[in-house]
C-alpha cells in the first residue's frame, strides 16, 4: 500500500493529497481513499479504484481542510478489493476523532478482533488497520492522549506498519520497531509538512525531504511543527530490501539510498557474479529496466530497447487468478522482433515469483526470433513468503521453493539462468544510511515470527 499525509492550512490539502497519491498508484491498485481535518471535524471520501477513478472535481471541492490523509491499497489481509476495506478507517469515540492510513500487515490481527468483539466492537471489514484504528481511538479516550493511545497500540500490535494517523487538528506519522516499510517526511516551501510512503510522494508536492520516521518513533505534524518522540526499537532493524528490488519507484531515495542507483548497480554486480557472451541487454519494463542499464554499462553489452510494455495494464501479480495473471503479460509486454531477431540475448528482472512472466516472455521472445536468451534476476530466488505487507504468493506457488536452478531453467526455457548473490545485492544498497535488512523472503528468516 501507499500512504500520504499532509498538514498545511490554507492549502487544498485534498488535492495535494490526491496528487501525492498518484505518484505511489504503484504501491496499490485496489482502491484509494482521502480524509480530511479541519480543526474540528475529519471526513473521508473512499472507493475501489484507481486514485483518477475515485476522486472526480466535486469530490475533491467538498473535501475542505487544513490537513489529510490519504492512502492507495494492494490487499494483503482481509477482504480483497471492497469500499468497506478501502482506507482511510475512520474511529470516533466520545470526543475522539481519528483516521488512519496503514501500509504494512499485522499479524496479530485475528487475536485482537476476538478479544475486541468480546468486549463489544464492531467492525465493517476484515481488515487488520480497522482493528488497530479501533485500538489507537480506545486508548486515546482512556488516556486522553493521541500520543498515549498510539503508544498503547504500538505495544499491542505486532507486525509491519507505517501509518499515518489524523485528527481534526494534527498528523501523526509512526513506523514499527523493526521498521520494515517505509516512510518519509518532507517540508513544503510555504511551511507545511508532507507524510509519504516514498519521495516520488514528496517531490509531487514540491516538498523537501526532511527525514525519514525512524524505526518506533512518533512525529506529530502541527501547528507547532514538527514534535518526534523515539521508543523501544527493536534490537535488530529490519526494512524490507525488497523496496530497492522491486516495489518502490525508482526516483524515490529510501534511507539515503537512491532506489535507481541500488538497482543500476545490482545489474552491475550481476554482470560481473554471472557474465555472458551476448550481443544485447534487455531490461523487462519497468522494474527490471534500471539494471539493465548497470548490466549493460559493466559488461559493456549494448542496451536495448526490446520489450514494449503497455502502461495501461497495472501489475500483473495483482491479478487474482493464475488465468488473468497469464493474460495480464501478454496484454501487458510484446517483443520488438526488428530489434532482437537473430540476436544472442541477456534479458534482466527483478525477481522471480511465480515464473509466470519470465516463461511467457521467453517463449515470445524466441518467437519473435531471438537467437538465445539468458535470464538474469536482480534478486536472489525467492523462497518464502512476505507476512510483511507485499503479497509474494504462498510457498507452494513460489518457483524457487521446490525447484534447483537447473529445474527453473528448464520450466522457464532459457538457456541459461542466475540470480544475484545476497552478498552483491547487500553491496548494491550499501549506500543506506543503516545495513539491517529483512530478506526472510530469499532466506526464511523472519525478524517477526
Ligand atoms: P512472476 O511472474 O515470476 O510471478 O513475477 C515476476 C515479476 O512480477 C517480477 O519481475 C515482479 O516485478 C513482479 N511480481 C510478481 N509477483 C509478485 C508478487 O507477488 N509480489 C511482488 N512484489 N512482485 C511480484
Ligand atoms: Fe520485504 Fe521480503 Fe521482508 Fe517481505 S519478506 S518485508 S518482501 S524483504
Ligand atoms: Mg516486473
Amino acid at each position: 500500500c501507499g500512504v500520504f499525509g499532509v498538514y498545511a492550512p490554507g492549502e487544498d490539502v485534498a488535492r495535494l493529497t490526491g496528487y501525492g497519491l498518484q505518484a505511489l498508484q504503484h504501491r496499490g491498485q485496489e482502491s484509494a481513499g482521502i480524509a480530511v481535518g479541519d480543526g474540528e471535524h475529519l471526513s473521508c471520501y473512499k472507493n475501489v479504484g484507481l486514485v483518477t477513478q475515485v476522486f472526480d472535481d466535486a469530490v475533491m471541492d467538498a473535501l475542505v481542510g487544513n490537513l489529510a490523509v490519504g492512502h492507495v491499497r494492494y490487499s494483503t489481509s482481509g477482504a480483497a478489493a471492497s469500499r468497506e476495506a478501502a482506507q482511510p478507517h475512520l474511529s470516533s469515540i466520545d470526543e475522539v476523532e481519528i483516521a488512519l492510513v496503514h501500509n504494512g500487515t499485522l499479524l496479530n490481527t485475528e487475536a485482537l478482533r476476538t478479544s475486541l468483539e468480546q468486549e463489544g466492537a464492531v467492525f465493517a471489514s476484515g481488515t487488520d488497520t480497522e482493528a488497530a484504528t479501533y485500538i489507537i481511538a480506545e486508548a486515546t479516550r482512556r488516556t486522553g492522549s493521541v500520543r498515549e493511545g498510539i503508544r498503547h497500540a504500538m505495544g499491542v500490535l505486532e507486525g509491519a506498519y507505517a501509518m499515518i494517523l489524523a485528527t481534526p487538528e494534527a498528523l501523526y506519522a509512526f513506523r514499527d520497531p523493526h521498521g520494515i516499510r517505509p516512510l518519509c517526511i518532507g517540508r513544503l516551501p510555504q511551511g507545511g509538512w508532507v507524510v509519504s510512503s516514498e519521495t516520488c510522494g514528496l517531490d509531487i508536492a514540491g516538498a523537501a525531504y526532511v527525514r525519514d520516521v525512524e524505526p518506533a518513533e512518533v512525529v506529530r505534524l502541527g501547528r507547532e511543527g514538527l514534535d518526534a518522540e523515539s521508543g523501544p526499537a527493536a534490537p535488530h532493524r529490519a526494512s524490507c530490501i525488497f523496496e530497492y528490488v522491486y516495489f518502490a519507484r525508482p526516483d524515490s531515495v529510501i534511507d539515503g539510498q537512491s532506489v535507481y542507483q541500488a538497482r543500476r548497480v545490482m545489474g552491475a554486480i550481476l554482470s560481473q557474479e554471472a557474465p555472458v557472451d551476448a550481443d544485447l541487454v534487455l531490461g523487462v519494463p519497468d522494474s527490471g529496466t534500471p539494471a539493465a542499464v548497470g548490466y549493460a554499462e559493466a559488461s559493456g553489452i549494448p542496451y536495448a530497447f526490446g520489450i514494449v510494455k503497455n502502461h495501461y495494464v497495472g501489475r500483473t501479480f495483482i491479478q487474482p487468478t493464475q488465468a488473468m495473471r497469464e493474460r495480464g503479460i501478454t496484454l501487458k509486454l510484446n517483443p520488438l522482433p526488428s530489434v532482437i531477431a537473430g540476436k544472442r540475448l541477456v534479458v534482466i528482472d527483478d525477481s522471480i515469483v511465480r515464473g509466470t512472466t519470465s516463461r511467457q516472455l521467453v517463449a515470445m521472445l524466441y518467437e519473435a526470433g531471438a537467437a538465445e536468451v539468458h535470464l538474469r534476476i536482480v534478486s536472489p530466488e525467492v523462497r518464502w513468503p512476505c507476512f510483511y505487507g507485499i503479497d509474494t504468493a504462498t510457498r507452494d506457488q513460489l518457483l524457487a521453493a521446490g525447484c534447483t536452478t537447473e529445474e527453473m531453467r528448464q520450466w522457464i526455457g532459457c538457456d541459461s539462468l542466475a540470480f544475484i548473490s545476497p552478498e552483491g545485492l547487500h553491496r548494491a544498497v550499501g549506500g543506506a544510511r543503516h545495513q539491517g535488512w529483512c530478506e526472510a523472503c530469499f532466506t526464511g528468516s523472519y525478524p517477526i515470527s
